[in-house]
């Protein structure tokens, strides 16, 4: 009695790179896992190429699975601040990783990969107990860092998140205000109702919630603003055009409006200049995070 709405992705391969017929549709099976790794409903043709990709890519799986277990992913550390004071009102841990046969990889490669392959969640809470244990030990040394951030990827964007953080609190005995999860626009929208439980449930025990790189996902403003958040962060994108033209001031001006009309702080990131800082503060901006400030460091460079 309802309406069910059916998308697919389809695999093409052509017999002439086939040997056989097994080989024929593993071929279109690579070819359809692509089509829904860029996003699903759409048709991809098979390419050779698909499986040097397709090999880097369990690569890069296993190498995850290692520095799990051998413990060598780091933490680094951005401070974001706030202005005049110049206060550094928290740090954003961003994940580093350094491989023995892969080299070092960068988040924006490794994390989609990892979402891919289900040890996501397994990464986030390294993450999460990591960053908390840090700041318990700042804390105990005297650093007056408030809170620290920590970026959760869309596969962890359940009802397990809640308990994941309470036990990492707990544990370094941390109130909830000390924790602030970083969730992407795209994360958020794409598993909606789900998203919005689990962030509900963080909400509830009083841990801020940061909707990561607004503006980059394509949905609507009126939308964004009533997800259950406390932060936006206006991606670095929307940085650089405010020091060239008069609309790039208007997008920022508009974010910043808004938000604090719906009672949220904004973040900006990547601010890399002086000048870029000076504006952002006449447009109301609440905290900052650049290069300007610091870059994200390894723990021996900040206390
Ligand atoms: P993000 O959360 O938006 O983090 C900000 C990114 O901007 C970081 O890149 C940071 O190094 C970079 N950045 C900061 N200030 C500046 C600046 O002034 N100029 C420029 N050009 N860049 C700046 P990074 O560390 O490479 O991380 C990339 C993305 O990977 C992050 O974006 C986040 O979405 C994801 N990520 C990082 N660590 C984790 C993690 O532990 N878990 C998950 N799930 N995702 C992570
Ligand atoms: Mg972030
Ligand atoms: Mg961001």
């Amino acid at each position: 009695g309802s309406t069910v709405n059916v998308a697919a992705s389809f695999g093409i391969a052509r017999s002439v790179d086939a040997v056989d017929s097994v080989e024929l549709l593993r071929n279109a099976d690579l070819a359809m896992y692509s089509a829904k790794a860029s996003g699903g409903s759409r048709v991809v043709t098979y390419d050779p190429a698909m499986h040097e990709e397709t090999a880097h890519r369990l690569r890069i799986q296993d190498g995850l699975r290692r520095a799990l277990e051998d413990s060598s992913f780091e933490l680094h550390y951005q401070p974001i601040v706030s202005l005049p004071s110049g206060n550094v009102v928290g740090a954003e841990a961003l994940l580093r990783w350094e491989d023995t046969k892969l080299g070092r990889m960068f988040p924006d490669v490794f994390i989609p990969i990892a979402e891919g392959s289900g040890i996501s969640a397994e990464i986030d809470e390294w993450v999460v107990r990591e960053a908390c244990s840090q700041l318990r030990k700042w804390w105990d040394s005297g650093v007056d860092i408030k809170q620290v951030s920590v970026n959760i990827s869309r596969r962890q964007l359940s009802s397990g998140l809640a308990a994941v953080v309470r036990r990492a609190l707990d544990d370094n005995q941390l109130p909830a205000r000390a924790l602030c999860v970083e969730v992407t626009e795209s994360a958020v929208v794409s598993d909606a109702e789900q998203a919005r439980e689990a962030l509900e449930e963080i909400r509830a025990m009083g841990i801020c919630v940061a909707l990561d790189d607004f503006g980059t996902g394509h949905s609507s403003l009126s939308y964004l603003v009533r997800l259950p958040v406390d932060q936006l962060k206006i991606d670095r994108s929307f940085v650089l055009p405010i020091t060239e033209d008069s609309n790039g001031t208007a997008i920022v001006q508009a974010i910043v409006d808004l938000a604090h009309v719906m009672q949220l702080k904004v973040v900006v990131e990547g601010v890399e200049t002086r000048e870029q800082c000076l504006m952002l503060r006449e447009l109301g901006v609440d905290s900052f995070q650049g290069y300007l400030f610091g870059r994200p460091a390894p723990l021996a460079q900040i206390s």
